[in-house]
């Protein structure tokens, strides 16, 4: 997960989605407001309301490459998903802010979970359960990294030389930051499916394997065009925090040590 480049919407599509939360927000109540706020956003959020069609080409202009999942990176981003639940936050069912790109398998398990850190830096899950009355959760943070607003990076690392590909803790952040990095790992099952942490493996060896070509191809003497087509392909490739991460931890493996200190210019890619 990276930080997202933000956009904003067309101006009238920023209109639209104003009036829709200004709809729910004028009902007299937090759980009239819950139920309006899902009904129209079920009604809302399909592929025939151009309004919808602006806002999914918007988001899909922030996700990597091939419009991957803004969380996982992995399978194709096909669902709007809101980062503060819609059944917890029906305020924000129509804020554009709290908009992500997500895949079904990332949003499935996510659904109406969520977590807050409390004036006390404890972690307290505020998901409504069944038969829970309808009030609104008690305020605080969202535990939950926002790839909008942080910068994932600052929490997560990917344990590469290691060799298990699993995302962990920055070791010795504070605790805020500790709760929220562990909470994100849990909650979008980062490490449990069993496909990403191979399909990171994957990339791993193929952002290597383009960058060894790039070192021999500089070392031949080849043109400036033709390394800016490999500098150009490798910018494209999935799952760019496993490139970022290599950047990073370079030093901890002697291969990408040699690498990078070979093509420096590969740091600004
Ligand atoms: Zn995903």
């Amino acid at each position: 997960m990276l930080r997202l480049p933000l956009r904003t919407l067309p101006p009238h599509v920023a209109a639209t989605l104003q009036a829709y939360e200004n709809e729910v927000l004028a009902e007299p109540d937090y759980p009239a407001r819950v139920a309006l706020a899902k009904q129209r956003f079920k009604q809302r959020n399909t592929a025939t309301n151009a309004t919808f069609r602006e806002i999914r080409n918007t988001l899909g202009e922030m996700c990597a490459g091939a419009r991957r999942c803004m969380y996982c990176e992995d399978s194709m981003a096909d669902e709007v998903e809101h980062h503060r639940p819609k059944d917890l936050y029906p305020g924000q069912v129509f804020s554009w802010n709290n908009y992500l790109y997500a895949c079904g398998p990332c949003n499935s398990p996510k659904q109406n979970k969520f977590a807050i850190i409390d004036a006390r830096q404890q972690r307290i899950d505020v998901a409504r359960k069944k038969g829970d009355p309808i009030v609104p959760p008690i305020p605080g943070a969202t535990a939950l990294l926002d790839p909008r607003v942080d910068d994932p990076l600052d929490f997560l690392m990917l344990d590469i030389a290691g060799n298990t590909f699993l995302f962990v803790a920055i070791p010795g952040l504070p605790v805020v930051e500790t709760l929220r990095a562990e909470y994100t790992i849990e909650l979008l099952k980062l490490n449990d499916r069993d496909p990403l942490p191979r399909a990171r493996r994957e990339a791993f060896h193929n952002y290597r394997a383009r960058l060894v070509e790039y070192v021999s191809k500089a070392e031949a003497g080849a043109s400036q065009s033709e390394l800016h087509l490999l500098v150009d392909a490798l910018q494209r490739m999935g799952h760019p925090t496993v490139w970022q991460e290599m950047k990073r931890q370079r030093t901890l493996i002697p291969e990408l040590n040699t690498l990078f200190t070979q093509a420096s210019q590969a740091l600004t890619w």
